[in-house]
């Protein structure tokens, strides 16, 4: 992980994104944990909000995704799928800076 890049938003939805690549189950969970951390819940703070912003953020349900993922226990449902794909295009937004 790039621990030297000042850890925002931006750079947790971009994080996110490039995560969907990866296989290690543990890195993946590890970089949840930093973002969680360094990032949701500053941003929580600065809101005003709180653990369900954070718990429904759309990219924490993208590090989510993956690890069901890796452990072969994702879902393919027309809700679940539906869900990720909406969460997916509300990261990218961040990601690009988008303003939500
Ligand atoms: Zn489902």
């Amino acid at each position: 992980m790039a621990k030297r890049i000042k850890p925002d938003l931006r750079w947790a939805a971009q994080t996110a994104l490039d995560v969907q690549n990866a296989i290690n189950l543990s890195g993946v969970l590890h970089t949840l944990d930093q973002i969680v951390t360094d990032v949701l819940w500053p941003e929580a703070r600065k809101l005003g909000k709180g653990t369900e912003f954070v718990n429904t953020h759309c990219i924490v349900t993208l590090f989510l995704h993956k690890l069901m993922t890796l452990n072969a226990s994702e879902c393919f449902c027309s809700s679940c799928v539906g869900n990720f794909t909406r969460a997916s295009a509300e990261v990218a937004d961040i990601a690009k800076g988008v303003p939500s």
